[in-house]
């Protein structure tokens, strides 16, 4: 297992080690009606660059997906975009830089997101976005992975959301360490050190690897085609 860690870590251009090989970016559609959005979309797929990392996001080129995924691509690293065959048509999410794979729905494309991610980030986004984020956070407190889940949260467009939580927590419906699963941080920068160094703490319920067979195993034989 340690090894497996170990044959991971990459060195990158600045030098430090990255243990992630590809991150998931999950972020909104539209790109927002503040700068700072669409720069910290930018600013992400920059750091994920300077750190040797592959970008894993939903396909297309609209709003903040589409910044972030142009500046990894253009960055040199590896682009995988996952979109369900329905939202496929150019028209409706742009183009998708670098390797698309076609899913046969939304459930395909989380669990096909999840499974290639080392880590998840959330920028700033709607619905979609928020879905995504809670759907890896509550895998992650049932045990369904360990991997580590960031919030950019630019501009302090997340501080209702965190406030939120904590007030689900005092209120006894989040368990304090699952708490602990999100990590949040203003800049790209702050983020990727954080979950670099990020250890889990919370206690899973769920057996991981019958839950990974039931999210992962089927759709992937037969419902994904590349
Ligand atoms: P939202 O935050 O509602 O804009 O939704 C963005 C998130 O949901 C992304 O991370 C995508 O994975 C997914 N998504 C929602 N709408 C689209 C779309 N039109 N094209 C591609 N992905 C989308």
């Amino acid at each position: 297992m340690e090894a497996q860690r170990q044959a991971r870590v990459m060195i990158s251009s600045k030098g430090s080690p990255s243990r992630f090989r590809r991150v998931c970016v999950f972020c909104g559609s539209s790109p927002g009606n503040k700068a700072s959005y669409q720069l910290a979309a930018i600013q992400l797929g920059n750091e994920l660059v300077e750190r040797n990392i592959d970008l894993v996001y939903g396909g297309g080129s609209i709003g903040l997906m589409g910044l972030v995924s142009h500046a990894v691509y253009n960055g040199g690293r590896h682009v995988i975009g996952v979109i369900p065959k329905t939202l496929m048509p150019r028209e409706i999410t742009g183009e998708t830089v670098g390797e698309v794979r076609a899913v046969s729905g939304m459930h395909q494309r989380k669990a096909e997101m999840a499974r290639q991610a080392d880590a998840f980030i959330a920028l700033p986004g709607g619905y979609g976005t928020l879905e995504e984020l809670l759907e890896v956070i509550t895998w992650a407190q049932l045990g369904i992975h360990d991997k580590p889940v960031g919030l950019l949260n630019v501009d302090g467009y997340y501080n209702s959301l965190l406030s939120f939580i904590d007030k689900a927590v005092d209120e006894g419906f989040i368990a304090p360490a699952a708490r602990h699963i999100i990590i949040s941080a203003q800049n790209a920068h702050e983020l990727l050190s954080k979950l670099e160094e990020y250890v889990p703490e919370h206690e899973g319920v769920a057996p991981k690897l019958s839950w990974e067979m039931e999210q992962l195993g089927h759709s992937r034989k037969s419902e994904i085609a590349c």
